[in-house]
């Protein structure tokens, strides 16, 4: 990788601020998944490891919009990252001003402080120059470890290096060496599996795929509308007709790279107690039907593509996995992955709903990557620069 990380500074003596994403899950003041707060541990202890003068959080949760929303406030990360750590954490209820900075004046040498919600300010997502300057004053380097936002421009990731040297972190440096690295030099064959519910949403990744891969595996909600532009009745099934266009296209162009499902799992209504059936992808699907997950052939198929592959991206579930009558699809790709990897390919899960699928399923630590952002992964996957990663020092 091109660009400067942690492990090239010296951070001995310095005020180190770190952008990390704390974007936790909140059932009020209970953190319900602690995942992202665990993933930037591995950065967090490399820092302390370089005697620092004194180490500063910063972080958005949810969409505050730039108002003090109290149920948004970071508060309640700082004692579960004190207890992962196993060190004490200071919390600054402002990540600007005097309070910010007399909390970071009166840390011991060493100490860990993490500051409020960026995103309680206006400037945070505009990117404003003046609130990015009062961010960068917190410190003597900058290091990124948010791989979450790094496809957003905002003061807290991309504005702060205007005023200090910039480096990656460890969670960040990971993203960029196997998202990247996946599309610039591929082990060959090259699957790429696509779901979720929308094909408009993907459509760039989708041409971005296809100029790269051996095979694009199809399912989820996103293959009715390629169905629908075959000319397939699909009934009561989610279909964005205004991406019937677009799937033609990519149905004239892609050739035999794209694998479309064999067959799906149709249901009466979207439930998961739903009556349901096996229907071929060459019949309609009847009316007041709709498919809600692919079927056991198109998991086989899927799987024996996934078998031969030596590199393999995956974003988006097979169909509404949530209801487990319909998690099938999810889990027997997931099942395959984690087989492809035990024979020595690299499977990379692009974040999101696919993440959540595999966490679901257990199989999370048989895969060889878990990108921890969806929207940025899929923007790189894109092979689109990222603004967060720009912004970062090169050697
Ligand atoms: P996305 O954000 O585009 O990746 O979509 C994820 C969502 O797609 C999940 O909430 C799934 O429940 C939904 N989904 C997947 N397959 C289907 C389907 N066949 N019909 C309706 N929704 C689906």
């Amino acid at each position: 990788m091109d660009k400067l990380t942690v492990r090239d500074v010296d951070l001995c003596g310095k005020r180190v601020l770190v952008r990390v994403d704390f974007n936790v899950p909140l059932d009020g003041d209970t953190i319900t998944d602690t995942t992202r707060i665990r993933a930037s541990l591995p950065t967090l202890r490399h820092i302390l490891s370089c005697k620092p003068q004194a180490l500063i959080l910063l972080s958005h949760l949810g969409r505050p919009k730039g108002e003090h929303v109290p149920a948004m406030s970071l508060a309640p990360v700082a004692p579960v990252l004190a207890q992962l750590l196993g060190d004490n954490v200071a919390f600054s209820p402002d990540c600007i001003g005097t309070e910010s900075e007399s909390a970071i004046n009166a840390l011991p040498t060493g100490g860990v402080i993490l500051l409020e919600n960026t995103r309680f300010h206006r400037g945070e997502t505009s990117n404003n120059p003046t609130f990015a300057a009062k961010l960068a004053q917190h410190g003597d380097i900058f290091i990124n470890d948010a791989f979450g936002t790094a496809h957003r421009a905002h003061a807290s990731n991309v504005g702060v290096a205007a005023h200090l040297l910039a480096v990656a972190g460890l969670l960040l440096e990971n993203e960029i060496n196997y998202l990247a690295t996946a599309l610039e030099d591929p082990k060959r064959p090259f699957v790429a599996i696509l779901g979720g519910a929308k094909v408009s949403g993907k459509i760039d990744v989708i041409d971005a795929l296809l100029g790269k891969v051996d095979r694009l595996l199809v399912g989820g909600g996103m293959a009715n509308t390629f169905f629908a532009a075959q000319g397939r009745e699909m009934a009561d099934s989610l279909v964005e007709t205004e991406a019937l266009d677009i799937a033609r296209r990519i149905l004239n162009t892609a050739g035999a790279k794209l694998v479309l499902p064999l067959d799906q799992r149709i249901a009466d209504s979207f439930s998961n107690d739903a009556a349901q059936q096996l229907a071929p992808a060459t019949s309609d699907v009847p009316a007041r039907w709709q498919s809600l997950d692919i079927g056991p052939r198109t998991i086989d198929r899927f799987a024996q593509e996934i078998a031969s592959a030596k590199t393999v991206v995956w974003n988006g579930p097979m169909g509404v996995f949530e209801m487990p009558n319909f998690a099938l699809g999810t889990v027997g790709v997931a099942r395959a992955l984690a087989e492809a990897t035990a024979q020595g390919a690299t499977t990379i899960i692009g974040g999101g709903d696919s993440a959540a699928a595999v966490e679901q399923a257990g199989l999370a630590p048989q895969m060889s990557h878990i990108s921890t952002g969806g929207g940025a992964s899929l923007e790189l996957l894109e092979g689109k620069a990222l603004p967060g990663i720009e912004a970062i020092a090169e050697h």
